[in-house]
């Protein structure tokens, strides 16, 4: 019957002293785990927390299944990291069932399990998922040191050490086993499959110098698995616990709102300036990160050389969280040592420590800077991307908060935004008594002429940019049109709207935005719309998740769902040739696709139409932003390349004659991109709503 001796050439010391270290492991685990944990909580309050059985299920599922790791685009990684985290699990039960066979079922019951079948299957599973670890590992050392992927490149040296341990475990359990087969001449030696080949290269090696070799290899696999442990817990490895708990911990009631800052009136402080001014949901966001960079992918920022790197972002913060609470958190954070803690007045005259240099530090300035604060479009590709659901926006967005509302310090193209939504309602100079003018020239009319609002079908909420922008007012035309040639009874707010406030939230001008939202929530309630359609993501975005936190709410729908459903419904009929500038590509604009996920409607629309539509290679919920949002419409863009350039070029590489979106914002960006790029007069862009209106 296949069996083996449990503990050959392990002396009953060498066992104790194992013992001993796995004591060391389980201690030092605990002791850096309850760490974190209690820097965790130096945050604000934070809670209730929700729906704890959902929370738990998707927490399990990332964990154990790796279900936002594994995702078209990322096979190779996503079964990288599903080789290496079973090849561990599977290995470490196999390691506690040998103890407990040797420990407890053999010595107190007289029982063994480590015979016959069982022990058969147990070893050809135990060498196939080390195979497994193995290959993963190798697969890691590909993708991280040879891809030469640039967003790897700043990131090795934590890797390195994790990899590097890994891997000696991997190989020095195999060595293990071959020595032992190879000096007992193990009959059931072929069970071993993995070990077995190596086994026999060594057969021939005097028993002396196997069990030599075998004691040696049984003490460095020993303390590798110890020093594995111990790094654990101040490691990236850290994210096999906190990635988990972030998915658990994260937003679920508004998947697209930035947080409520309640009773604003009577606040004396703003945001976020030091670390303990986020709530500790928000600082375990910093712990979780898994170092894989997906946040990079399709980051407008990273991919057009500004300051602004999600990962980097989210790295450093959480260096200098730990190292403040004197808990040493790997080789990364090199901003903390970089800074030379500029303007502070560290007290000894020896070189400072890195605590010490991180406890005076300032979280904005010395960490993050103001640079990259501003740089974010706020299009959401990161946190789309990040398998343990990180939420990088919400904390960039309270950043700004602090330093808008508290600091008044904000980039000075923001004073212009700002004033003028106080004085006119738009971020623009245009009086607030010209917000209709264009659409007297379309003939539609305002609610505040329409006898019964009650009658009307849909109000249509125009948005600023459509409003006063002349390209963009085509755009209105347009859509007022085709909800004419529909049928739809509609109206607009005219000077009764105002602009709904998004570019002001996520410049971080929270209070500016409850004003706006207010007045407009107010207005809304009065004529009691059936329907809103809005034609701007943004406008459709704060409507329909946002106001709801001020009591505002209305049923909202963009202006690409509102075309789909009237041409399902056969009320709008379009001529299939209407697309005079031939077959264009489709962008998702990122408040309409990945804060809202409608990608299916404009992409039915486009269909309707001759040719259909060209996808561009990052699409849906990997589309490239314009470059517009999070108020960077507002602001020039004086760091690296151009973003609108960036999805430009890639759409004026495929076959597509031009580019269609459905958002005012990426009409403007990539109007000034096609002539920047002098394309204009061979590469067209248009608003979904001009196409259909086309067809009529
Ligand atoms: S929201 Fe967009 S721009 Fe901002 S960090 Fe994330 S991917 Fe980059
Ligand atoms: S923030 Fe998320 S996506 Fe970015 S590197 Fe960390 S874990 Fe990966």
């Amino acid at each position: 019957m296949p069996t083996r001796q449990i503990g050959w050439n392990v002396s009953e010391v060498a066992f104790a002293a194992m013992y001993l270290l796995v004591a060391v492991q389980a201690l030092v685990l605990a002791y850096g785990f309850t760490r974190r944990y209690l820097t965790w909580r130096r945050g604000r309050p934070y809670g209730p927390i929700d729906q704890v059985g959902e929370r738990l299920r998707q927490a399990l599922a990332v964990a154990f299944v790796h279900r936002r790791l594994i995702r078209p685009g990322y096979v190779y990684a996503g079964l990288m990291h599903l080789f290496i985290f079973w090849g561990f699990v599977v290995l470490f039960i196999g390691t506690l069932i040998v103890l407990l066979e040797a420990d407890i079922a053999r010595p107190y019951f007289g029982f063994s399990f480590y015979q016959g079948a069982f022990y058969v299957v147990y070893k050809l599973v135990i060498n196939l998922f080390g195979l497994l670890f193995l290959i993963g590992l190798l697969m890691a050392v590909y993708r991280r040191y040879l891809q030469k992927l640039p967003k790897f490149r700043r990131s090795l040296s934590d890797d390195a050490i994790v990899l590097g341990i890994l891997l000696f475990l991997g190989l020095t359990g195999f060595l293990l086993e071959a020595l032992r087969l190879s000096a007992t001449r193990d009959e059931a030696a072929p069970i071993h499959w993995v070990a077995y080949p190596l086994s026999l290269a060594l057969n021939g090696v005097d028993p002396s110098i196997l069990a030599g070799a075998h004691a040696v290899t049984w003490w460095s696999h020993m303390l590798a698995n110890t020093a594995l442990l111990v790094y654990v817990p101040v490691s990236k490895l850290a994210h096999i616990v906190t990635g988990p708990t972030n998915v658990f911990l994260r937003a679920t009631d508004a998947r697209a709102a930035l947080p409520l800052i309640k009773n604003i009136e009577e606040q004396e402080h703003f945001g976020v300036a030091k670390l303990d001014d986020f709530n500790w949901k928000q600082l375990v966001n910093f712990d979780a990160c898994m170092r894989c960079g997906r946040c990079l992918d399709f980051c407008p920022t990273f991919n057009t050389g500004k300051p602004l790197k999600p990962r980097q972002l989210i790295v450093e913060v959480g260096a200098y969280m730990n190292r403040r609470a004197g808990l040493f958190a790997g080789p990364a954070g090199p901003r903390i040592s970089e800074a030379g803690v500029r303007g502070s007045e560290l007290t000894s005259p020896d070189e400072p420590s890195l605590a010490q240099v991180a406890l005076a530090a300032d979280l904005i300035g010395d960490v993050v800077s103001e640079d990259e604060l501003w740089d974010c479009t706020t299009c959401r590709a990161c946190m789309e991307q990040c398998p343990v659901r990180i939420e990088h926006v919400p904390l960039i967005v309270e950043m700004r908060r602090n330093l808008v509302l508290e600091q008044s310090r904000f980039p000075q193209e923001l004073v212009l935004l700002f004033n003028n939504l106080e004085r006119n309602g738009n971020p623009y100079s245009f009086p607030a008594s010209s917000r209709a003018d264009w659409a007297a020239a379309a003939g539609v009319q305002e609610l505040s002429a329409v006898a019964d609002p009650s009658e009307l079908e849909v109000i249509y909420w125009v948005g600023c940019m459509s409003s006063f922008d002349a390209r963009n007012q085509r755009v209105a035309t347009a859509l007022a049109k085709i909800l004419t040639a529909a049928g739809v009874k509609f109206a607009i707010l005219g000077k009764e709207e105002s602009c709904s406030g998004d570019p002001a939230r996520r410049a971080g001008n929270e209070y500016l935005y409850q004003i706006l939202a207010q007045t407009n929530i107010e207005r809304l309630n009065q004529y009691q719309p059936k329907r809103v359609v809005a034609s701007c993501p943004h406008c459709f975005n704060t409507l329909k998740n946002e106001y709801p936190q001020l009591g505002g709410t209305f049923e909202v729908v963009h202006h690409s769902q509102l075309i789909q459903e009237l041409i399902d419904s056969g009320r709008l009929r379009v001529a299939p040739e209407a697309v005079r500038d031939g077959r264009m590509a489709y962008h998702d604009p990122c408040y309409l696709g990945r804060y809202n996920q409608v990608y299916d409607a404009p992409r039915e629309v486009m269909n309707r139409v001759e040719g259909g539509f060209v996808e561009l290679p990052r699409c849906r919920d990997r589309g490239f932003c314009c470059g517009a949002g999070g108020a960077r419409a507002f602001m020039e863009e004086k760091r690296g390349t151009r973003i609108s350039h960036n999805r430009l070029n890639e759409a004026i590489g495929t076959e597509a004659s031009g580019v269609a979106v459905a958002c005012p914002f990426c009409v403007t960006m990539f109007e000034d991109g096609v002539r920047a790029l002098n394309v204009e007069e061979r590469f067209a862009v248009r608003d979904i709503a001009e196409i259909v209106a086309d067809g009529l």
